[in-house]
């Protein structure tokens, strides 16, 4: 099936907005996507017809909520296959999620002198909420270096890790240079020595089909609104073994089974987690998108985008004096790049005038950037609702920007 007989741009009407008179060509994916129209549909039905708080009502419109919130949880389940659907905890995406996890697995198993590690290119998301626990408890963040292609030294881990390291937790795919990590490879490594591991899904999870038991990863996490779900969703997958033992990260409504003066006792999983009115018509979105992601398979998914990530590739290599940041062996996504000597916003801006919506910055990878010597790069990202016109019509901004900066 090819993406037209899929009528998949079609789904997506803001595909067709015009920006300064020009077609807008949006490569801005990895920092949101759009929103299919079922997607919409299904949150404005929900508005419209069924609206009421979850979890708490006796009356008809609460439990029909309810039953869809509960089913977006099975459809989530499914499509991570985990094992049970009380492994998934909603939350209001992957920075929400991190922080949960740092604050909750930091709580019940860390202390004075332990050691998280991460990796030198995570987005500040999967550093900043480890640093923060390792101020709280006295701990110490370690570091697994990048080579110049941007892959992970995978050889350090082995130096790094201790009897003091209590998690390691790393992007599945770089935001920046889309390098896909060799998961499965530190998961074995971590779990030789009974360390749990984290994967940070938001690259990955709208790329490619993400299977929590194949990887065997202990935690992962991603967020909705980069799988053409609404903002305001997002994931945490943990291991039972793990989230029965763990402290609840807020307090509050639905996470309790009784509350005195004296004690307050907590509710099992997955409302453990999951205190006050959660952000439920977002999350009943997430599923549909998650329908609509497994109804056109990642197989095309990844076909398509790799296609059109390859194309790119070699529509800018060595053109222009573009010079791409990160070769690795398997990247997904993204590509980021730099134009000669002009700085990455002056290239953004260009492009935005020619229709071309792409990030540029530094992506909030500042340590990435320092270890790349560069403050920031030109990002195009790709989804699925993308095309080889649309390429074409960036290479063609990009070399308009090339001529205008020179
Ligand atoms: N991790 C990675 C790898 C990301 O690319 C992003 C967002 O760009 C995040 C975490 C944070 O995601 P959010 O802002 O949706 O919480």
């Amino acid at each position: 099936m090819t993406q037209e007989e899929l009528n998949i741009r079609s789904q997506f009407s803001i595909l067709y907005e015009k920006i300064y008179s020009k077609p807008l060509i949006y490569l801005d994916n990895g920092a949101t996507t759009q929103k299919p129209k079922r997607v919409l549909d299904a949150m404005q039905r929900v508005y419209e017809h069924l609206n009421s708080n979850v979890h708490r009502g006796v009356h008809y419109l609460s439990n029909q909520c309810t039953d869809l919130l509960e089913e977006a949880r099975r459809v989530v389940a499914r499509h991570l296959n985990a094992r049970e659907d009380a492994e998934i905890i909603f939350t209001r995406g992957t920075t929400e999620s991190i922080n949960l996890l740092a604050f909750s697995f930091g709580e019940t198993f860390c202390k004075s002198g332990d050691e998280i590690i991460v990796t030198e290119l995570e987005h500040h998301s999967n550093i900043v909420p480890w640093q923060m626990l390792c101020q709280r408890k006295g701990m110490t963040l370690r570091v697994i270096p990048i080579t110049d292609d941007g892959e992970l030294k995978i050889e350090e881990l082995d130096n790094l890790i201790n009897d003091k390291t209590k998690l390691i937790s790393l992007a599945h795919v770089s935001n920046v240079m889309g390098t896909v990590n060799p998961v499965k490879e530190v998961v074995a490594k971590a779990h030789a020595k009974n360390i749990p591991v984290m994967v940070d899904g938001a690259q990955s999870a709208p790329h490619m089909s993400i299977d929590v038991q194949d990887l065997d990863c202990d935690f992962l996490v991603f967020s909705g609104h980069k799988v053409y779900a609404p903002t305001g969703s997002g994931v945490l997958y943990g291991k039972r073994e793990y989230l029965d033992q763990m402290v609840p990260y807020h307090g509050g409504g639905e996470m309790i089974d009784k509350v005195s003066f004296s004690g307050t006792t907590y509710n099992v999983l997955p409302f453990k987690f999951e205190a006050g009115t959660p952000d439920y018509v977002a999350t009943i979105g997430l599923a549909e998108a998650i329908r609509f992601v497994d109804e056109i398979g990642f197989e095309f998914i990844e076909k398509h985008e790799q296609h059109l990530l390859q194309y790119t590739l070699s529509q800018l290599q060595d053109h222009y004096g573009v010079r791409i940041i990160g070769n690795p062996k398997r990247r997904s996504g993204v590509v980021s790049f730099l134009l000669g000597k002009a700085h990455p916003y002056d290239v953004g801006m260009i492009l935005d005038k020619m229709g071309v919506a792409v990030r540029t910055g530094h992506h909030c990878a500042q340590p990435l950037m320092e270890r790349l010597g560069i403050s920031g790069t030109v990002r195009a990202s790709f989804g699925v609702y993308n095309s080889e016109e649309d390429v074409d019509t960036f290479i063609r901004a990009v070399r308009q920007a090339a001529i205008m900066l020179s």
